[in-house]
């Protein structure tokens, strides 16, 4: 007999932490990796976000929580929509969890019973489809060429929708693409949505912040405020603070949503980390230099990086609009001989040659739903950046 649950045997770990895993293996040879798979900040957590949890832990902030978190964090929260978006919301439509990753699962748990459906545009990231199968949902993978900007067009959309449909994940910034939804083409999916009353769309808007044109990445709630009351917005401290171990993450949603994610978690975590939480309200109130600091260092490797892999013969990829990940195309090398003359059938055997070969460890776009790509994370220093482009010319050199 099986030990574990049908839900947990049709999921998989994470592939990007089977990467890290690989990773540290090799490094553990001895071997020096120049790895690419990171999803995270290569900066510290700044110093005033620190001394405020240090502070929170002097002053006894040490105890169970609200919920949904404490009030300072939610008015923190309310107050970053209002400004950034001009999204009002009451406090009962917020409710923060361990990370954006929690509060999706919460919000996915919440609300699918067997058998409902929830579109999820391909490339995504690794976890939604699994999330939703932990969850009894069916993933509805569609698929966004890169044609297309890797975006789902209004078409489509209104293809993958059936009656059994209760969600739409949209991720802008996405991850691993790097592509955002103008506020055009939001406007264009909403006008779809707003025929299907049944359908709610799950913004992930983590990368909202790692953000390289002048206005503000646009959020769909704010576009169509028809679509507002069903549309749940997720988002953290994360990516933007570099606060990826504190684990704090919110959604912005209709109050009968949140209330239900309110009662899972407190049947589950009870409350976020009072401390963590603290220390988010403190990044999201304080100064905001260090975001204009590092997203400035993002954009000079966001430039370097993808000038470098286009010149790559047999590689390409697109300037991403956001967050900090290359999806690089390597369809050209697929069909090829390595020196040792094993031929790549796909983009999994690419990335075990760069890793065999030339040391460099990057993410196979099929983990992603993108076949024919991998990821690259510019989350790691220049000097790295520049060598693993100059091994990965050499491993595509090295193809016949
Ligand atoms: N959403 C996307 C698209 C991500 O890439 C990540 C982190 O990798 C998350 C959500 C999760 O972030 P958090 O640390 O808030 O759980």
């Amino acid at each position: 007999t099986e030990v574990t649950a049908a839900r947990v045997r049709r999921i998989n770990p994470s592939p990007s932490t089977a990467a890290a895993q690989r990773v540290r293996e090799l490094k553990s040879q001895g071997l020096t990796i120049l790895d690419l798979t990171v999803g995270e900040p290569d900066f510290d957590t700044p110093d005033h976000v620190k001394a405020a949890a240090i502070r929170a832990i002097e002053a006894g902030e040490t105890k169970y929580t609200p919920v949904n978190g404490t009030p300072r964090l939610r008015a923190a929260i309310a107050g970053k929509l209002r400004e950034r978006h001009g999204l009002e919301c009451t406090d009962a439509q917020i409710t923060v969890g361990g990370g954006a990753k929690q509060v999706i699962f919460l919000a996915l748990m919440a609300t699918l019973d067997e058998g409902d459906e929830v579109i999820v545009p391909a490339p995504y990231w690794v976890s939604y489809p699994d999330m939703v199968r932990a969850n009894d949902g069916t993933p509805v993978i569609v698929d966004c060429p890169e044609a297309d900007g890797f975006k789902l067009t209004p078409e489509r959309l209104g293809e993958a929708i059936t009656a059994r449909t209760r969600w739409v994940v949209l991720n802008t910034p996405g991850n691993p693409t790097g592509s955002a939804y103008t506020a055009g083409e939001l406007h264009e999916l909403a006008q779809v949505l707003l025929d299907h009353p049944h359908v709610r769309v799950l913004t992930d808007e983590i990368y909202d912040e790692i953000w390289y044109h002048e206005e503000a990445a646009p959020s769909l709630a704010a576009v169509e405020p028809r679509l507002a009351g069903r549309v749940f917005l997720t988002n953290g401290v994360s990516k933007t603070y570099a606060m990826t171990g504190w684990r704090i993450g919110y959604g912005v949603g209709p109050t009968d949503l949140v209330t239900a994610i309110n009662t899972l978690q407190s049947q589950t975590s009870s409350c976020p980390s009072s401390v963590s939480q603290a220390a988010a309200a403190a990044a999201l109130t304080g100064p905001q230099d260090f975001v204009r600091e590092t997203v400035s260092v993002y954009r000079g490797r966001r430039d370097a990086m993808t000038k470098l892999v286009n010149d790559v013969p047999r590689l390409g990829c697109a300037v991403p609009d956001g967050g900090f990940y290359l999806l690089v195309n390597c369809q050209d090398t697929i069909g090829q001989f390595t020196p040792s003359g094993s031929r790549i059938q796909n983009d999994e055997d690419f990335a075990r040659y760069l890793l065999d070969s030339r040391q460099v460890a990057v993410i196979h776009g099929a983990a992603y739903g993108a076949p024919g790509y991998f990821r690259i994370s510019f989350a790691t220093s220049t000097d790295v950046l520049t060598e693993a482009c100059a091994r990965l010319a050499t491993a595509c050199a090295g193809l016949s």
